[in-house]
């Protein structure tokens, strides 16, 4: 959708995109000078695979520090962006036709990831009203001999919802009797919750923590999408064989992007209030304007920077051009290609009928984009038929 409405804009087409998953501010200060300072003093070389030890130092602190977690350096791994690091974990650990549970909706990367790997995914919905989390019994009934791995992302993209310490705990209830399934936390939106604390598997569940792997980066918490790196702390053997994996591909993140870590990970990192803050004001307007729209429904969601919209009433109503909406995906390219609004849908997600909207833009932004929304809906007429 973001390169569809790349398109239209190239072609001089007013488009408002909230179809982004990174935040739109720049990387701070201070580590952009710390990668100016990496290249200036020559650290542009190739680095140890698992990254450069000083990086693997903050990380151990940082785990430390803000999850309670005590890892080795050996314990952790760099990559470039989470996004190898789940995939190298995924690649490492997979055998033809093991099973790997991921809770839905889920982000887009994580099915195709587990097929890339031989495995094979097993989606287990989770229902809004349960604010779309994962229910223990849920979770017992997908679990098989071949299940490898859970995937628990929190908070969640694309609903944002963030799992409690109590949540956690209830799912590693389960997790105890079946020593088969390790834990995948993707932790990327961390420092992104509102109004709530932020937990992970590892925490929540100390006596697991040989079964979990702790996944996080920059790329969220510090504007640094671009910079491509992500991390990974867990077991000495599944670290070992992911850095194989890394070894034979990438080799490593860049070095520049590893010593501005050490800056966004052990520095100062009072620009993260302002961004929560930021993002909380924008998250409560887009709520208070959604529910206002005919046919839509969302929840306030705890973390992350997307409301995750229900668009259930909007199916099967018609547009002035006298298309009948099917699904979410005719709702989405009604606003983009009537309206100027790109936004992802649902299905993407592996949840229907659902749009996706990413409030990491300008506010002024989003008041344009909410009115455009409100106005999308407005125009839809109700089917004689449908
Ligand atoms: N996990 C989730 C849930 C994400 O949404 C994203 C980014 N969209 C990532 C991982 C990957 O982040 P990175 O930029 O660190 O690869």
């Amino acid at each position: 959708m973001t390169a569809a409405a790349a398109a239209l804009k190239e072609k001089g087409v007013d488009v408002v995109t909230l179809s982004q998953g990174e935040p739109d501010f720049d990387t701070p200060e201070a580590v952009q000078n710390a990668g100016i300072a990496a290249i200036k003093s020559g650290r542009t070389r190739y680095t140890p695979v698992a990254g450069v030890k000083p990086l693997r130092e903050a990380i151990r602190e940082k785990l430390l520090r803000d999850n309670g977690l005590a890892y080795d350096i050996d314990q952790i791994t760099v990559g470039c962006g989470a996004k190898q690091v789940v995939f190298n974990a995924l690649f490492a650990s997979l055998d033809p036709g093991d099973e790997v549970i991921i809770p839905t909706p889920c982000w887009v990367s994580y099915p195709d990831m587990v097929r890339l790997a031989g495995g094979e995914p097993v989606l287990v919905e989770c229902h809004e009203h349960f604010g779309f989390k994962l229910k223990p019994q849920d979770l017992e009934a997908a679990i098989t001999p071949r299940t490898k791995w859970l995937m628990l992302n929190s908070p969640n993209n694309p609903t944002g919802a963030v799992y409690s310490i109590s949540d956690l705990a209830a799912l590693a209830k389960v997790l105890r009797e079946h020593k088969q399934v390790h834990v995948l936390a993707d932790d990327i939106y961390e420092k992104l919750v509102y109004g709530v604390r932020f937990a992970t598997m590892a925490e929540a569940a100390p006596d697991l923590i040989d079964r979990v792997l702790t996944v996080n980066g920059v790329s969220k918490s510090s504007a640094m999408t671009g910079w491509r790196l992500g991390y990974g702390a867990g077991p000495r053997d599944l670290i070992k064989a992911m850095n194989t994996i890394e070894g034979q591909t990438s080799s490593h993140t860049s070095s520049i992007s590893q010593y501005a870590a050490i800056e966004a990970i052990a520095g100062n990192q009072d620009y993260v209030g302002a961004f929560v803050t930021e993002f909380e004001k924008r998250r409560d307007f887009v709520v208070g304007r959604i529910n206002e729209a005919e046919g839509l429904k969302c929840r306030t969601p705890d973390g992350a920077f997307y409301v995750f919209v229900n668009c259930a009433g909007v199916i099967g109503k018609v547009t002035p051009q006298g298309k009948v909406i099917e699904n979410d995906m005719d709702f989405a390219l009604h606003l983009l290609d009537q309206f100027g609004v790109a936004v992802v849908p649902g299905s993407g997600f592996m949840a229907s009928p659902y749009i996706r909207i990413s409030y990491a833009a300008a506010i002024k932004d989003l008041q344009q984009a909410c009115g455009r929304i409100l106005a999308a809906c407005e125009a839809l007429s109700k089917s004689e038929t449908y």
